[in-house]
């Protein structure tokens, strides 16, 4: 299995996995030029070691073109960076292809709003501009670097309520979506995950784990 061992980074370590998909690649490249732009940050208000530090690439359309995403680089025009929006003047929901999404994070009142500033939800929206129901078919690639205090050296994987955004916009907007597990394979959102987490039975915990190969 790749690792990401010595001075080889994790997009290297993709590389030498005869499975990897060149997408998931080109997005975990796409992590790496993020966190060197978060090292330049070093000393702002949001320095680079901050656990809460997460970004995430994603990979879209033909021909394919990239994008990143990152809180503490919101305020700062980075090319190819989608800048987030400061929570007071996020809009009540958003438009993701003529349906008003209400991005609800867990456990926090009120913060309904727009995106609420997570990575892949702000890739997403900005995706999803001015498309509908009937625009043509979009393949949309996720690698994601989750930091937070109890994973302070990332997962792979959204969050439960960029999760749902995700279902909503395969679902609702002619998109199919992948998220690129650690050894650069892609890996499919089903219609069963997102109808088993409605169900209250366990849909992201399954994607999850696909993900990061738990129980394989
Ligand atoms: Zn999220």
């Amino acid at each position: 299995m790749p690792g990401n061992t010595g001075s080889m980074t994790l997009s290297q370590a993709m590389r030498s996995n005869p499975g990897h998909s060149p997408e998931c690649v080109e997005a975990q490249e796409g992590n790496e030029a993020g966190r060197d732009k978060l090292k330049e940050c070093k000393g702002s208000e949001k320095p680079h070691e901050r656990k809460a530090d997460t970004i995430a690439t994603m990979i879209s359309g033909e021909p394919a073109s990239a994008y990143s995403g990152h809180a503490s680089l919101s305020k700062r025009r980075q090319e190819h960076f989608v800048e987030g929006t400061a929570p007071e003047d996020r809009s009540e929901g958003i438009d993701l292809c003529g349906e008003n999404h209400q991005f609800a994070e867990s456990g926090k009142a009120g913060s309904n709003k727009m995106n609420g500033g997570h990575s892949e939800a702000r890739l997403l929206a900005d995706t999803m501009k001015g498309r509908t129901k009937n625009s043509p078919k979009l393949g949309l690639t996720f690698k994601i670097d989750w930091r937070n205090s109890s994973h302070p050296n990332g997962r792979p994987v959204p969050c439960p309520d960029c999760f749902r955004m995700m279902c909503h916009v395969q679902d609702n907007c002619n998109a199919d979506i992948f998220v690129c597990n650690d050894e650069g394979e892609k890996v499919p959102l089903t219609k069963d995950d997102c109808q088993n987490e409605k169900n209250g039975e366990g849909g992201y915990n399954d994607f999850t784990d696909r993900i990061e190969g738990v129980g394989l």
